[in-house]
């Protein structure tokens, strides 16, 4: 990995300003003061800046079916359990890719790439991931037709999204809702069945990009293989 990226990997700085740092002296690779900016780090390097040394560790990606009542961050200051938390057993410094919320469940991506996280929460991106929603009232293709037209909800634009009516019970007021979208703001699907009038009761994500939990019970994790890697990016 260039040297840039490997200072902006491990959380010091951008990549422009990890140059800014190694023009400016403050770049040590093995003791010795870095000039290169091209520097490939290695595995075996030790790199510090400014006297502190910088951990050397490959990127790795998870995904994680979460279940609910787990809060998706590394840690909690009162005590929660995290997502991070299930995958302790990672060396890693691993953190979610976006979140969901504390009692959605479903698919969640972890990992320690910076860039990657960015990308993959990005609305200019416009990567799927789709939700089954229980959904308070009676869904027909009429109220939910907002859906696919495209929302405005607290000032933000939402792009028209897919659904398919899975099930409706009238006797319990009650309907199941698959919906696909393409960003992922704080609630968004949420906040989209209630402008509906029709509240969320229960959420979970089965899929992301072209990746769904088929393979990964609740509270379980699993490594992304290259190849899934490469077709999210
Ligand atoms: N939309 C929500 O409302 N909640 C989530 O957790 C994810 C998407």
């Amino acid at each position: 990995m260039r040297i840039n990226q490997f200072i902006a990997h491990a959380g010091v700085s951008s990549r422009r300003k990890a140059e800014d740092l190694i023009k400016s002296g403050q770049v040590k690779v093995n003791g010795s003061k870095l000039t290169d900016l091209t520097y490939q780090v290695t595995g075996n390097d030790l790199v510090e800046v400014n006297g502190q040394q910088l951990r050397n560790e490959e990127y790795v990606y998870f995904m994680l079916n979460k279940p609910r009542g787990v809060i998706s961050a590394v840690t909690d200051d009162k005590g929660r359990p995290t997502v991070v938390g299930i995958l302790a057993g990672v060396k890693e410094r691993i953190y979610p890719v976006g979140r969901l919320d504390w009692d959605t469940s479903g698919l969640l991506l972890l990992t320690n790439d910076g860039d990657f996280a960015n990308y993959m929460t990005h609305p200019s991106h416009q990567i799927d991931k789709t939700y089954i929603a229980k959904v308070e009232g009676y869904a027909t293709k009429e109220n939910l037709r907002p859906l696919t037209l495209g929302m405005k909800i607290e000032g933000q634009k939402i792009s028209p999204a897919r659904y398919k009516i899975i099930r409706t019970d009238k006797s319990k007021n009650a309907s199941i809702v698959e919906l696909t979208i393409h960003e992922g703001h704080n609630h968004q699907v949420k906040d989209m069945f209630e402008t509906l009038g029709l509240p969320v009761q229960k959420l979970s994500r089965i899929a992301f990009g072209n990746l769904n939990l088929d393979d990964v019970p609740a509270g379980k994790y699993r490594e992304l293989t290259h190849k899934e890697v490469k077709e999210l990016v």
